[in-house]
């Protein structure tokens, strides 16, 4: 197995270790940093790791569960008053359960902090089955290549395909929900712990799991905005818009969706009973999430009809009505530049702060490096919470490889920072 990238376990060597567990080998990113784990680590050399994983998290098929169990954890957690673990998601990287000693140096960054800033990545809605870009399950694995601003904007055509492949996947995209990381950052901004909240995501789970006065640093799906007049208005009514001048294809997303449920419905039935692994899981989804809310259109036809493949050429996309100017997701497309007054306060705000949490990002996008960089330039502690490695590993005080949502529900409901922040 190559050096530098992440294995499916379901593809490691298993074979069976003390009793209750199996061993996986796997080939991990950082062959000299300890693999921090409840779980234990037996041998480590260059290349390879053996890491243990209880019996139940090995699927009947030797491949790894990911995510939080259900039943005993799940009960467990509840009991604690802590928030519901993620589900299983196909999406989630593997990674062993968080240590508490890493647990608490992430707590006391946050209970030392005067002005933290938090930045969030991709990594922090993998537990929401949206894929990340550079993961082991991410995007850029399955070949996916993202429409740059300048693709976009070059042509009608490109925008039809764009936007034809965005309105079938916006159902399944905006009807996403928060997990457990989502919801513990909410908790901790509500207690004041939480000076400023960036995210590098466009999918507003923050949001939706109440957190507020979230900046939205590559912008969100929910808008859509005009390129030539800088208008902006809700995404909904643009769906609706489009359904009204698509019916062929509103038609056939509808069955598409429909037939989705169906599918899913047939993953939980396996699951629950399983037979099935995370791969097959995977597979099932009709529609292949994208990070950005494009999905991958099926090409086999669900029940027979039209492919939506070609329905792009004929897809119509209303012009601005203020201005007839073109229209696009307000999300800051690859190529392109966060707009200069919210690179200006982020900026600032990094500045001022005096510790940086990051959460799921691996920061290989300058906009967020740099707010990592300036957090640094001070005497700002950088704490990072993110699978795999980042660009700014060399100048982080703390780097904490583990699940988001684990985490952040275990550090929200730590009783140092139960307390609101003021009370202190
Ligand atoms: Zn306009």
């Amino acid at each position: 197995m190559p050096l530098g990238k992440w294995q499916p376990f379901s593809r490691c060597l298993l074979s069976h270790g003390k009793k209750g567990y199996k061993t996986a080998q796997c080939c991990i990113l950082q062959p000299h940093r300890a693999f921090s784990s409840a779980d234990s680590v037996q041998t480590a050399d260059d290349d390879l790791r053996r890491v243990e994983f209880s019996q139940d998290r090995i699927g009947s098929d030797g491949s790894l569960i990911t995510g939080t169990l259900p039943g005993k954890q799940e009960h467990a957690a509840q009991q604690e008053g802590r928030a519901r673990p993620a589900a299983l998601s196909p999406t989630a990287p593997v990674l062993p359960p968080i240590s508490e000693h890493e647990l608490q140096q992430l707590v006391d960054t946050i209970a030392d902090s005067r002005r933290l800033v938090v930045l969030t990545g991709a990594g922090c809605s993998t537990e929401s089955s949206v894929p990340d870009y550079r993961g082991p399950q991410g995007a850029y694995s399955t070949g996916f290549k993202p429409i740059t601003h300048q693709q976009f904007m070059a042509s009608a055509e490109a925008q039809k395909r764009y936007w034809a492949r965005s309105f079938a996947g916006w159902h399944e995209f905006s009807d996403i929900h928060p997990n457990a990381a989502h919801e513990g950052l909410a908790r901790l901004q509500q207690r004041g712990w939480v000076d400023a909240l960036i995210t590098q995501n466009v999918d507003r789970l923050h949001s939706k799991a109440g957190a507020t006065d979230v900046i939205e640093l590559h912008g969100t799906t929910h808008r859509v905005i005009c390129m030539g007049c800088g208008e902006t208005s809700p995404r909904q009514p643009f769906q609706d818009l489009l359904a009204e001048l698509n019916p062929g294809a509103a038609d056939y997303v509808q069955r598409l969706i429909r037939a989705g449920h169906d599918a899913e419905a047939a993953r939980q039935r396996s699951l629950r009973v399983g037979s099935t692994s995370v791969e097959e899981a995977r597979q099932a989804q009709l529609f292949k999430r994208r990070p950005d809310g494009d999905v991958e259109i099926p090409v086999r036809r669900p029940d027979g009809d039209v492919e939506l493949q070609d329905a792009g050429k004929g897809f119509i996309v209303p012009p601005c009505p203020s201005c007839g100017g073109i229209l696009k997701p307000d999300v800051v497309f690859f190529g392109d530049g966060v707009p200069a007054e919210r690179s200006k306060r982020v900026l600032a705000l990094a500045h001022e702060c005096d510790a940086m949490l990051v959460v799921g990002s691996s920061l290989m996008v300058y906009s967020a490096f740099r707010l990592a960089k300036a957090a640094k330039t001070g005497d700002g502690r950088l704490a990072i919470l993110s699978a795999g490695p980042t660009r700014a590993d060399a100048m982080a005080d703390l780097k904490v490889e583990a699940l988001a949502g684990e985490a952040l529900s275990r550090i929200a409901s730590h009783p140092a920072l139960l307390i609101p922040k003021t009370a202190v």
